[in-house]
């Protein structure tokens, strides 16, 4: 049991017990991709694999963070843990710390009178699999604090601080998506996200009724250039908004495509369209999600993988490979989710052919001389919590 683990890690590396655990889910984004930083719509759940953390808190301003993952554990102090200052995985905790001042300043408070922590991190997320590992740490550092601390932060503000952690100290130009779903989420739910107000709302999935399941197949792949992919995919989003003189591509509208088509170059059209179509598969996802439930989303995931890989151009053979076996084998849909370049498709299976897709999925990687999927299923599970 993770709660176990966590807590004798704390008193092992710390020498004394914790003032209690909590933790935070990593997420898989059932559809909307890249639509985050385009101010759109996306529709991830949390999963049920999470990132544990027992804290205790110190006399002094003192800060140390310590994981079952990694043998090395950060110093720092509640006053040295802005940009620029934290280098390696500390940064995901230091980075919090930062947010949360942030946040507070934006409120009018400080943390001048905080105490400093331990924290010890135990996960089973697995990092770079486009599962969000590194919100997972965030998150559940944040919920901690904000305990431990009694900031009273909302789910909302504490989604800033998060955010704010991995765009400036880690320094990963990312949207909200990541860090709403892992503090949001609810059981048995998507999270509905309008990623210019950050307003949500959290959409039934009932998968258990519908007999269906969600297949993570995590091909594995970790592609050097992923970063540079990422930033040139947002350049041509800028581009296109810039060309229609629009702030975001989230104010162009599927029926405004064709006649924009001619007003910028082809690679930023072909980018735009798929954050347009996108947002508008967002949309009626959740429309069918709410009237016939999940066993209708099929083809928009199918829809929303083919827009990624021949507009976005964000997949890869594996991630191919893996989609179309999935529904050749009897899922309702399959699509790459994260951004891209590697990391895992979901699909979406009814539970009777959950041996039957992993079986021909498996096969086929071996076929193509790919590298053995990691194949397995996720159940859609609760957001941040304190655990003891
Ligand atoms: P993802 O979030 O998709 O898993 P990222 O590259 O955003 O991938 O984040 C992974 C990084 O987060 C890891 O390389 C590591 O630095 C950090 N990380 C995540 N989980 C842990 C953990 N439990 N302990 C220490 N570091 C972690
Ligand atoms: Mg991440």
């Amino acid at each position: 049991m993770s709660i176990e683990r966590v807590l004798e890690g704390f008193a092992t590396a710390f020498g004394r017990p914790a003032d209690g655990v909590w933790s935070a889910p990593g997420r898989v984004n059932l559809i909307g991709e890249h639509t985050d930083y385009n101010e759109g719509f996306v529709l991830p759940f949390a999963i049920d694999h999470r990132t544990w953390v027992a804290v205790g808190l110190r006399p002094d301003r003192t800060i140390r963070v310590a994981s079952a993952s990694v043998d090395e554990v950060g110093t720092s102090t509640l006053d040295e843990v802005g940009p620029g200052a934290v280098a390696g995985w500390s940064a995901y905790p230091f980075g919090t710390v930062w947010g949360l001042g942030q946040v507070m300043s934006a409120g009018g408070a400080s943390l001048d009178a905080a105490r400093g922590f331990d924290a010890y991190f135990v996960s089973d997320v697995p990092t770079g699999a486009g599962l969000s590992s590194s919100a997972a740490l965030e998150c559940s550092l944040a919920v901690a604090l904000n305990d431990e601390w009694a900031l009273a932060l909302s789910g909302p503000d504490l989604v800033r601080a998060t955010h704010l952690a991995e765009n400036d100290v880690v320094g990963a130009p990312t949207g909200i998506l990541d860090q709403s779903a892992s503090l949001l989420s609810e059981e048995d739910a998507a999270l509905f996200l309008d990623c210019r107000t950050g307003e949500s709302r959290t959409v039934s999935l009932g998968l258990v009724e519908a007999g269906l399941t969600i297949l993570v197949i995590d091909t594995r792949v970790t592609h050097a250039h992923a970063d540079g992919g990422y930033a040139s995919r947002r350049a041509g989003c800028e581009r296109a908004a810039a060309a229609l003189g629009v702030k975001a591509l989230r104010d162009v509208a599927v029926a405004d495509l064709e006649a924009a088509r001619g007003r910028m170059d082809e690679e930023a059209y072909l980018r735009m369209r798929h954050i347009v179509t996108e947002n508008q598969r967002v949309l009626d996802t959740v429309a069918v999600l709410d009237a016939t439930g999940a066993a209708g989303i099929g083809d928009l995931m199918v829809a929303s993988h083919v827009s990624q890989r021949d507009d976005f151009e964000v997949s890869v053979p594996e991630l191919d490979v893996a989609v179309d076996t999935s529904v050749a084998a009897g899922a309702l849909g399959a699509r790459l989710t994260g951004g891209g370049f590697g990391g895992s498709a979901i699909a979406l299976v009814p539970d009777d052919l959950v041996g039957e897709v992993t079986a021909q999925v498996t096969a086929a990687f071996a076929e193509h001389g790919f590298k053995e999927p990691k194949i397995f299923a996720v159940t859609p599970s609760a957001g941040a919590r304190r655990d003891r």
